[in-house]
């Protein structure tokens, strides 16, 4: 830390090494954890709110990473998803949680067919990006797991997707290879909707929290109602986020947001945990 003398320092040091040290332990034992195989990817169902009020169990799933750390239990990936972006390692983190999800994604294709989810979506982090051969990657890993490019939708978050033009550029070659893109949690970053148009973006994925007081806030539900006409408008679909009652899923359907994801449908599951759900969801 820079020393500036005085009280400033005493009361800022002993918590800015607890923190760094923190952060170093993750580090290394990230590092470890890459190696020795500790990381596994969840999946979350995003089911389709069809229009007769139905839902579509097979719409898609969202890839999420988690870690079984050998003393600390599986640890939640706002803690290390940071850490691994810093030191480099979520290069090698996103590559393991990309091929683990196409695997798993063709195994539920074999295991049961046209009720498999027919959309994979991955998050991704600015550092992947950063990597000029990413998208030739990205393909290699396609064609090694025999899955179709239009199969895959990658996540960006909307100051990534707003980033300078090579990361543009990157996010072009993406979709020239066929697969799409969705905005993550929109509506918390800086971009509006009179943006939107600028970003090459498929999907927009509405934040949590617009979609948590949908059924209770006049205001949330205006603010849903303008992003998915926008969407449709710019020829973009809708994912609401984070629903976890029946009221917000008639309240999100009621603005005609085409696909739902949240704790109410499922709470992300292992491969087989999903197979399962899928199973049960099945037409008798
Ligand atoms: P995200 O991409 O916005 O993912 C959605 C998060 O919301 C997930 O948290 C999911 O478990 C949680 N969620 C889903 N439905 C509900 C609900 O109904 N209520 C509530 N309260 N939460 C819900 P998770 O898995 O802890 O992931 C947190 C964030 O970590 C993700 O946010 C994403 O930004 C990042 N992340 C996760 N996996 C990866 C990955 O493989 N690569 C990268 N780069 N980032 C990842
Ligand atoms: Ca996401
Ligand atoms: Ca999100
Ligand atoms: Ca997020």
């Amino acid at each position: 830390a820079k020393r500036t003398g005085g009280n400033h320092c005493t009361m800022f040091e002993p918590a800015m090494r607890e923190r760094a040290a923190r952060r170093a332990d993750i580090e290394s034992d990230l590092r470890l954890a890459l190696v020795e195989e500790q990381l596994f990817v969840v999946y979350q169902p995003v089911v389709g709110l069809r229009e007769d009020g139905g839902t579509d169990f097979s719409a898609g799933v969202e890839a999420l990473v988690r870690w079984q750390h050998p003393a600390r239990g599986v640890v939640p990936p706002f803690e290390f998803i940071q850490v691994a972006e810093e030191s480099g390692l979520i290069g090698a983190l996103g590559d393991f949680v990309l091929r683990r999800a196409c695997r798993d994604f063709m195994a539920w294709q074999r295991e049961l067919g046209s009720g498999a989810p027919r959309l994979l979506a991955v998050n991704l982090s600015r550092a992947q990006l950063a990597q000029p051969d990413w998208p030739a990657t990205v393909q290699q890993i396609l064609d090694l797991e025999g899955m179709h490019p239009s199969q895959l939708q990658l996540e960006v978050t909307e100051s990534l997707a707003a980033q300078d033009q090579q990361v543009q550029d990157r996010l072009h070659e993406l979709k020239a290879i066929g697969i799409t893109l969705a905005l993550d949690d929109f509506g918390t970053g800086y971009s509006s909707l009179s943006s939107l148009h600028q970003l090459p973006v498929d999907t927009v994925k509405i934040d949590r929290s617009f979609v948590c007081q949908a059924d209770t806030s006049q205001h949330h539900r205006v603010l849903i109602e303008a992003t998915v006409k926008v969407a449709q408008s710019l020829g973009m679909n809708t994912v609401a986020e984070g629903i976890e009652t029946e009221a917000q899923a008639a309240a999100v359907r009621g603005q005609q947001c085409a696909k739902g994801q949240g704790y109410l449908f499922s709470r992300p599951l292992t491969s087989p945990a999903l197979l399962d759900w899928l199973r049960a969801a099945l037409p008798a």
